[in-house]
């Protein structure tokens, strides 16, 4: 089993040719909400991926709630951890261009509630086979949660997003920790990936950094480093490509693939999603990963 300690938003999405810029007004094609946040997304896709999942989080008491505990459960991700909570769910505003491209306003609503994992919450932790958190929740949440997975000797998988600074007791916690280029650079000061690779190992075990069409570079301190590239695929959609990474990597990490066979596994199911719209609605299955890496 993997936990996901972490945000669940309703994402509204429209869909525009160019995002409008300041003070610009712009009509789009089309608007959608989206199941989503980035704790929802990795569970999603992680038990899409093929594992059992539990989902610790909140919602509130409007409708967006009810309808992500739906959607969560309909993935087959255990609810039991996910408290609702008064007043409104966290809902994410996006913008979806014609290249495929997107910006994103979180309000963390419920999410924001969250102060740590409660006594039921750090049972489902230790009993887990890895531990994935992001930070839309709190970061004194966060931390707590990191800190009661190391204790646990539970592997603690970080993804650095929204970008922010990072304190020492956090990253102490982590085991691997996966940030797209634009957070690699922000956190360690280095553009080039390589660089920011070495200076994330300074802090942490294990990183991955994402490159989007460019694939993605992992390295350890044991000197291991992996290199994969993309699939080739024409991206509609790009929401969502480093969850559903993350949520496919802890599967194939839990199932103890060799390295390069996990980043592999997980190429493959974020190149199948960035072929369709939406976060929770664009995450492939086991069957489908599968039938592409045969
Ligand atoms: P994020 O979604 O967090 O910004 P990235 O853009 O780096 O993260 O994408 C995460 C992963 O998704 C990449 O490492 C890659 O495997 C896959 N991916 C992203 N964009 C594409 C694309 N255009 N074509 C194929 N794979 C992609």
């Amino acid at each position: 089993m993997i936990s996901v300690f972490g945000s669940a938003n309703m994402d509204l999405v429209a869909y525009v040719s160019e995002a409008p810029g300041r003070g610009e007004t712009v009509t789009g094609h089309r608007f959608r909400t989206i199941p989503g946040g980035k704790g929802a997304n990795q569970a999603i896709a992680a038990a899409r991926a093929g594992v059992r999942v539990a989902f610790l989080g909140a919602v509130g008491d409007d409708g967006f709630g009810a309808e992500l505990r739906d959607t969560l459960s309909e993935a087959g991700v255990d609810v039991r951890g996910l408290r609702q909570v008064p007043g409104p769910s966290g809902i994410a505003h996006i913008v979806v261009d014609d290249a495929g491209g997107n910006s994103i306003i979180v309000v963390p609503g419920a999410n924001g509630t969250v102060a740590g994992p409660s006594g039921d919450d750090l049972a489902t932790i230790a009993a887990s086979e890895a531990l994935l958190l992001q930070l839309e929740l709190p970061m004194a949440a966060v931390v707590a949660a990191a800190e009661a997975g190391s204790v646990a000797g539970v592997p603690v998988v970080l993804t650095p997003a929204p970008a922010q600074p990072l304190p020492d007791e956090l990253l102490d916690a982590v085991t691997l920790i996966v940030p797209n280029e634009h957070e690699a650079a922000a956190i360690t000061g280095a553009t080039a990936p390589e660089a920011a690779l070495d200076a994330l190992l300074e802090r942490v075990e294990e990183a991955v950094i994402t490159l989007g069409s460019e694939g993605a570079l992992y390295g350890s301190r044991s000197g291991e480093r992996v290199r994969v590239p993309a699939v080739e695929v024409k991206a509609v959609d790009t929401t969502a490509a480093g969850d559903t990474f993350v949520g496919a990597l802890a599967v194939a990490r839990a199932e103890r693939l060799p390295m390069a066979d996990a980043l592999r596994f997980a190429s493959t199911a974020a190149a199948l999603s960035v072929q369709r719209e939406g976060a929770s609605t664009s995450m492939p299955t086991r069957w489908e990963i599968e039938d592409f890496l045969t």
